[in-house]
């Protein structure tokens, strides 16, 4: 088993970075040609996901759905300040899963594995587990 963690710089408040390259390098250096990997994020108010990579008007449709589901200002009781962005830290997930075969991640042609910022511009830290099997 392996881990790996690399650092995302984000420049706007809400954002989807593709780390799908990150991501496949951390499994070519693992050196592990099947298994699972595991790309977690260790922040509240941020998220990963996977869809498409082809079209960037789906990032854009995405962040827009999700700032009319999840208003930043909505009477929230978070002092803090910024609910909406732990509430769609939740709704997105903090971590996928990705299955390794012949050492690379399976992943459909139109896919990529996006960090989501949803309370920028942070630096922020996304792990990877590897797990051969
Ligand atoms: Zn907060």
């Amino acid at each position: 088993m392996s881990a790996y963690s690399f650092t995302v710089h984000t420049e706007n408040h809400s954002q989807m970075i593709d780390i799908t390259q990150q991501v496949r390098q951390a499994i070519s250096e693992s050196g592990v040609k099947s298994g699972i990997a595991v790309i977690f994020t260790s922040h509240t108010t941020a998220g990963i996901t996977i869809n498409e990579n082809a079209d960037p008007d789906v990032k854009r449709d995405l962040l827009y759905a999700l700032e009319k589901a999840v208003p930043w200002e909505n009477g929230y009781h978070h002092s803090e300040g910024n609910s909406a962005a732990h509430l769609k830290s939740s709704i997105v997930g903090c971590s996928q899963a990705v299955i390794i075969n012949n050492g690379n991640a399976v992943l459909g042609t139109w896919q990529g594995i996006y960090f989501c910022e949803f309370d920028g511009p942070r630096t922020r830290t996304v792990f990877v587990k590897i797990v051969e099997g």
